[in-house]
């Protein structure tokens, strides 16, 4: 797109995922002049990666009361009730709309919309369109978009949030991957959407663009970040590569079963077996590979008793990675599959209208903590998460980008960055982002995975600050300005370490265990002392951490069973 001097808009949402295209739509419809920016083409977000579905109580017999305390209980109660009660309420809303956009939900024989069992919930509430919902939904979003003429920077990269003297935000610094130009895009509102941080882990289901950069770009510029710790392993990823096999599988009724063919799930969750929150079900798996009863390195998936029938209808996608990747037919054989990281239930501390605490700065989605998951996201919660708190954001920073005049910042910002970039291109020949990168990411795996120790987390704390020295001799080899993905990756790498740092500093502070984070040196969950978020702030120093209040409306903790 050729720009005018100095583009300006009323509201900048930065991040083309399901969130970011919902908050775009809203803040149009609000009446704002608005404008999309995302790294990649909107429909390659990671959004297009989610399998399994989307939750809502929809059916007979259910009840947003219902979603809402298995999203609490789900959340090991660091949830905060106002959010979530707000995220149950306006779920089933949000699925009819996107099926009035025009998403093809799969259907029962009664014509009905079908809905499958996802972990840790008491109904069937997961709505699906095979097992390639976030596709479905995300092109469909994505029409909406061309329909409504929203203007859009594909394939330009944030690598900067501004503000104006008064400490506000009022625009971005992005660089035009196709020609290497930075620009300064000035905006009344800024909404991230910018996706998870799961690459900071190695290996991770998410794809590779998931590199945290807005949550690393807000917490630097001074927003909050909540819950870092609270990092999900999935516990069917792929042996091998690391691929997602949904949960959609255990939903269509997949067992897990150890090396002497044991449903293994029976001894930790009696009730849910299979089907109990993420978190429960990864340790489960940990401690059979860790006791000598797993596969090498692996615990099985098995579906062969589901049939070919129900296998080649609902989990397509399933069966091909399983195919393509270990050679494995699940209609024949059971698949090997580890705990793998998955998400972030952490993220840019955001209220139930995506205001941050920098102003002029809201955030939804996967980058956000509003917080609707606490301790442990329940599957199937994301996507819905990135509909009803997109929206919100949306609005909300619509509403905002008209209480304001126009967006004022200097030039200033632009040749700092620029001033940045080139500096990185002087380096001269030395450590190489890749190298970094994996030893990051294979130092997360060990340390800061499924079960922690104080021990492991120091060892993690000293090797991330480690590669942070070495970022700094990090070189840029590639000198062209077109599509330089080797100064991206230099950028992301350095989104990465910041966050990594940010993950076990908050992992090391909170002294007990609670959701997906397992400490084996503080065993128990601690509601006296740890009934609180973990408050990370960035700082010359390194980051500074403190305590902030769970908010609970109706439900008192209990202990968890499944
Ligand atoms: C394999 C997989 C399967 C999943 N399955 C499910 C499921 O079945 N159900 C469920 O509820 N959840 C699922 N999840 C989780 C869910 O898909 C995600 O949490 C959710 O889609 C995130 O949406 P988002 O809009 O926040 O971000 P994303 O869809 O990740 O989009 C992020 C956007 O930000 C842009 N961006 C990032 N950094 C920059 C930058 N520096 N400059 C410019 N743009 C930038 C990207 O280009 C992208 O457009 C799954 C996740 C994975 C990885």
């Amino acid at each position: 797109m050729i720009l005018s001097p100095m583009p300006e808009h009323d509201v900048l949402v930065v991040g083309a995922g399901l969130a970011g295209m919902r908050a775009a739509i809203e803040a149009q419809r609000e009446g704002a002049d608005v404008a999309l920016m995302s790294k990649v083409y909107p429909v390659r977000s990671h959004s297009n990666a989610a399998q399994g579905g989307i939750n809502a109580a929809l059916s007979e017999g259910d009840s947003w009361e219902s979603h809402a305390y298995d999203t609490v209980k789900g959340s090991d109660y660091l949830g905060d009730q106002d959010a979530i009660e707000i995220l149950a309420r306006e779920a089933p809303a949000a699925i009819v709309e996107l099926e009035n956009f025009g998403v093809a939900f799969n259907r029962d024989e009664h014509g009905r919309l079908g809905s499958r069992f996802f972990g840790g919930a008491e109904h069937a509430r997961t709505y699906f369109v095979g097992d390639f919902t976030g596709q479905a939904i995300l092109h469909v979003m994505f029409e909406q978009l061309l329909k409504h003429g929203l203007t859009t920077y594909d394939e330009w990269f944030v690598t900067q949030l501004v503000k104006d003297d008064q400490g506000a935000v009022r625009g971005v610094v992005a660089l035009d991957m196709k020609s290497g130009r930075l620009e300064l895009f000035r905006a009344k509102a800024v909404v991230f959407a910018t996706g998870g941080m799961g690459r900071v882990y190695e290996p991770s289901t998410n794809a590779l663009i998931c590199t945290g950069d807005g949550m690393a770009l807000a917490y630097r510029a001074g927003a909050n970040l909540l819950d870092m710790e609270m990092v999900q392993f999935h516990p069917t990823t792929l042996k091998g590569n690391g691929a997602l096999l949904s949960e959609a599988a255990r939903g269509e009724g997949a067992y897990l079963l150890n090396k002497d063919g044991e449903r293994f799930m029976k001894k930790t969750a009696p009730n849910k077996m299979e089907l109990a929150s993420r978190d429960v079900v990864s340790r489960a798996e940990q401690v059979e590979i860790n006791e000598g009863r797993g596969v090498d390195g692996c615990v099985l998936l098995d579906m062969r008793h589901l049939g070919a029938e129900l296998i080649l209808e609902r989990l397509p996608q399933i069966r091909e990675l399983a195919l393509e990747f270990l050679g494995v037919d699940i209609i024949h054989e059971p698949v090997p599959v580890r705990p793998g990281m998955h998400y972030q239930m952490g993220g840019i501390k955001a209220d139930v209208e995506g205001r941050t605490t920098l102003d002029g700065l809201f955030a939804a989605g996967e980058c956000a903590c509003v917080s609707v998951h606490g301790g442990n996201r329940l599957g199937a919660n994301s996507l819905l998460e990135t509909v009803v708190f997109g929206r919100r954001a949306g609005r909300a920073a619509a509403q905002y980008a008209k209480s304001v005049g126009a967006p004022r910042v200097s030039e200033a910002w632009l040749r700092d960055e620029e001033r940045f970039i080139a500096s990185l291109f002087d380096r001269p020949p030395g450590e190489r982002a890749a190298a970094l990168r994996l030893e990051m990411g294979q130092t997360m795996t060990r340390d800061v995975g499924v079960f922690r120790t104080g021990e492991g987390l120091e060892s993690a704390r000293r090797t991330i600050a480690e590669l942070k020295e070495r970022w700094e001799r990090v070189s840029v080899g590639d000198k062209g300005r077109v599509f330089n993905t080797n100064l991206v990756s230099v950028l992301e790498l350095r989104n990465m370490l910041d966050l990594a740092e940010a993950v076990v500093a908050s992992a090391i502070f909170r002294t007990e265990s609670r959701g997906a984070h397992a400490r084996l040196d503080y065993p128990k969950r601690d509601d006296a002392n740890w009934l609180v978020h973990t408050v990370c702030r960035h700082t010359a120093a390194g980051p500074e951490l403190s305590t902030m209040p769970v908010v609970i409306t109706r439900w008192e903790p209990e202990e968890r069973h499944y």
